[in-house]
This record gives C-alpha cells, structure tokens and sequence, in this order.
C-alpha cells in the first residue's frame, strides 16, 4: 500500500483499538497498535467465548501476578516445603525455556491454554536470548518469573531424570493417583520431545485431577501440546466452546500473547516498507535445513522452484536470456521473502528471476533479511532477527515452508495461512511431489505421548501431520 493511505488506515485503526482495549499504554507496544495498517485482519474471528475466557484470565493474573499479596501468600507456602492444607484462589504453571525461538513461542502457547483450561496464572522464564522480544500481554502486571522466585536455583538440574518430576514421582511410587495425602507445594512437569510413560500421564483424566491440587507447577517443554489437551474427556467440552474452529488455537493464542516489542517492530516495519509493502503479492519462503550433510544445496533449491512453479506461486521463466519484457505484458510485482540460516538459496533464487525474465511478465523481486549461518544460544539479537524474520513471513500472501520445522508453523498460524510444506529430501534426491498443501494452519506435535489413556476420547479434528508421521495436529 502506498504509505499515505497506511497512514490513513492507521488513524482510524487508532480510534479502533482505543476503543477495544482500555488501559493500554500505546507507547510502550506500538505494534499492538499499528500491525492492522500491515496485515489486514484476520478472517477467523475469535469466539465470544474466548474473549470472555481471556478478560477473566486478565483479571485472575492481576489479582495473583508477581508481589501480589495472594502471590507473596502461596510463596510462604511454597518456601515452606510443607505439603498443601488449605487452597487459594491463585495457583501457578511456570514455563521455563528449551530450544529454539519456534519451539519456545509454540509451548508458551500451549501452557497458556492449559492455565486457560486449569485456571492457573502463568508465569515464564524467557532466558537472556528471548528478552524484550515481546510486549507485556497482560495489562497493569507482568507475566514474567520475579529473579527472586525460591525454585530458580533448581531449574538448571530439572531435566527428565530430576527425582521430583511428576513422571519419576509416579514411576518411583512416591505418587499415585489413588493417593489421599494432602498435594505437595509444588511439582515439575517434564514434557519435551522424549517424554516417557510415566512423564506421559500428564495426559490422562485421573493425573489432571491430582494435578489440579498441586498450587505451583514448573514445566519443561518443547513441545506444540495442544493436540493432546483435546484428547483428554475432561477439556473436551471447554475446548469446543473456546474454539469451535478448532484450527484457530494458535492463530488466536499467538496473536494475543506475541505482540512484537517496540525494538522487534522497527526492526519488521522497516524491512517491510522498505523491500514488501509496494509488492502486488508476497511470497514467503522458509527454508530450514536441519544438516547440510545429508540435504545437498542443489536438491532443495530445485526443490524450492519445482514446488513454487507446480503450485503456480511463482512463474517460469524464459530459457533465454531474453530483452527486456514488454511494457504490455503482466506489469505486476511480487516479492519473494526468504528466510534461513544460509545465504545460498536467496542468491540461487534471485539470480534466476534477475538473469531470466519470467514466461507471465511478472517481475519478482527477492529479499532476505539475515543469514546468521549457525543457530546460537544465549544471544539476544540472533533471536531478534528470528522473531522479526518469523512475523515478516506471516505477513506474506502465500507461504512455503520446511517440514519439522517450528520457526515456519509459528510464521503460518501467526499469518493464518496454510502454507505448501516442503518435503523432506530423502537420501539427497528431491521428492516428488516436492511440496504438500497444508490441512490446516496449526503447528504439529511432533511427540505426542505414545502410551494412550484408559480415557480418551476421539477427536474427528485430531489428525497426524503432513510432514511428520506419528505427529497430531488439529485441522
Ligand atoms: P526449528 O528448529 O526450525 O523448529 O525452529 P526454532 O525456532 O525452534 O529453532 C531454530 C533457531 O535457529 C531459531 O530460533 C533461530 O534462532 C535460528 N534460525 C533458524 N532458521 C532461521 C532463519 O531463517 N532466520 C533466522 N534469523 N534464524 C533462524
């Protein structure tokens, strides 16, 4: 869009947002303001149930947040290590980090709705690489774990073989959900890719009762779990009335918990006026290569034109190295986004629609935003670029993605979008077909528990992913 009339677009968003959301101080999130002058609004409305879900939350994070006096209350008793005689109002889910920015946003999400659905308050430990990547979603509170919290000094030893996870509480017998005893102050659920049986149980009906006892629970996880919560008998019916359109969890969810901090949002704006926003349609291309090794740099790209030209996202072009197109063909401009830790693909890409003109006319302009070369930890600014890379591409009109990949299913929910998965090469030879549309926009469970339920129910909308086997998404 021309940017006078984004600026048009954005008083009258102003007026609009004024309205929607009291008590906002607009200085300090400007995104939250201004992302509907970029992306148009989504299609999928959120349910009026949800709404009043997430006011209610709003409110029980304020009443219990950080140095409440109902948070200071339950910390006494927490520091206490005795177990649980009398309830309160506020019980807690801290989500601590694992992994990659991807995997990182698509947990919080899913340990959002859990405290959704257990009326917990949520609280999470970001690390130093994720910090200020995001707005406070919460108003007049924070949503981030005080320095002080007791249990910090333990995070770094819990890890699956912990002695007081859940799992190894219930495998060593020092638990079971026939038990009477009053809970204990705190417990830590491990629920990452290689969850076992025992850790596994957090699934069922019967673990969840005795877990709704326990006022403090510290998780650890990598995993997009939502798919697994449907299952469950006792979430079912809250589920349905949350999201009778069930592949909108995280579309909805992510929207409203990952609103781009004032940094993040200059860094995204800046890029998209400057190389998108004059663009007839953009294209976003996500490649993710996990080991270079056993994925030739030829066989992807191939794979990349093959998919975008099959699917007609992108034209053919010309063999020859033809003039210049006539001004009468196709005048009309699109402009391709590709992200990924390398440089090799935007410059294969690019090279082709500058060398070649296109069969259409069309001209493809072809922008990458970083190539960092190596995935790193603990630096701040790499996880800016992934964020500011994640949200560019769920502004785009079309996506294509790489499968297993968390950082692309977090770009497609975010933009609403199902995207073209590129399939994983096999032995370094491309497959044919080179990409598969996408059944839904919502991310997959990669691990979901192997071991069933006595109970659990069958959810026509659980389905196993398009990219991995044994994983469940919701469609
Ligand atoms: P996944 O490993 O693909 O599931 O995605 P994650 O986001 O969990 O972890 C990969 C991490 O590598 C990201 O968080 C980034 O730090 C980095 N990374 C991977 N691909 C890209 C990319 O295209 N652009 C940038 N800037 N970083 C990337």
């Amino acid at each position: 869009q021309d940017f006078l009339q984004i600026q048009e677009m954005f008083h009258l968003n102003k007026f609009l947002t004024n309205f929607l959301l009291p008590g906002h101080d607009k200085g300090s999130c400007l995104s939250r303001y201004e992302s509907a002058v970029y992306r148009k609004p989504s299609s999928h409305k959120p349910s009026p149930y949800l709404l009043s879900k997430l006011r209610k939350y709003e409110s029980l994070h304020k009443l219990c947040g950080p140095y409440t006096e109902s948070y200071n209350k339950t910390l006494e008793q927490l520091k206490s290590g005795r177990n649980v005689i009398s309830t309160t109002d506020c019980n807690y889910l801290v989500y601590t980090p694992l992994s990659g920015l991807g995997n990182r946003m698509l947990t919080i999400a899913s340990a959002f709705l859990y405290a959704l659905l257990t009326n917990r308050v949520l609280l999470v430990e970001f690390g130093s690489e994720i910090a200020g990547l995001f707005c406070e979603p919460f108003q007049q509170t924070t949503w981030l774990l005080p320095m002080d919290f007791p249990l910090r000094n333990q995070f770094d030893n819990f890890s699956q073989v912990y002695p007081r996870t859940y799992g190894n509480m219930l495998k060593s017998g020092i638990m079971n959900t026939s038990m009477m005893s009053p809970p204990p102050p705190f417990l830590y659920i491990y629920l990452a890719y290689n969850i076992d049986r025992y850790d596994g149980l957090f699934y069922c009906d019967q673990n969840q009762d005795q877990l709704r006892k326990v006022p403090w629970l510290v998780m650890k996880s990598n995993q997009y779990f939502v798919p697994s919560l449907f299952l469950l008998p006792s979430f079912k019916q809250e589920l349905s009335k949350l999201f009778p359109d069930e592949e909108t969890v995280f579309h909805h969810l992510g929207r409203y918990l990952f609103q781009p901090s004032n940094e993040a949002w200059g860094l995204i704006t800046r890029f998209y006026r400057a190389y998108l926003s004059k663009a007839d349609e953009r294209i976003g291309i996500q490649v993710r290569v996990f080991d270079t090794k056993v994925t030739p740099f030829q066989t992807v790209v191939d794979q990349i034109l093959s998919c975008t030209i099959k699917e007609k996202l992108l034209p053919d072009v010309l063999e020859t190295r033809g003039s210049a197109a006539s001004l009468s063909k196709n005048q009309s401009l699109k402009a391709v986004l590709v992200t990924s830790l390398y440089s090799e693909y935007y410059e294969h890409i690019k090279g082709v629609y500058w060398t070649k003109p296109t069969v259409s006319g069309e001209v493809i302009g072809v922008y990458q935003p970083s190539h960092e070369e190596h995935e790193l930890y603990g630096n701040n600014m790499h996880s800016m670029k992934a964020w500011t890379e994640i949200y560019l591409l769920s502004m785009s009109n079309a996506l294509i993605t790489s499968s297993w990949s968390t950082f692309g299913y977090v770009a497609q929910s975010l933009g609403g979008l199902k995207p073209w998965i590129l399939y994983r090469p096999l032995n370094g030879t491309a497959p044919d077909p080179p990409c598969v549309r996408a059944m839904s926009m919502e991310p997959c469970f990669h691990f979901p528990p192997s071991h069933g339920c006595k109970a659990e129910v069958n959810v026509d909308h659980v389905k196993h992913c398009e990219d991995v086997e044994w994983g469940l998404k919701l469609v």
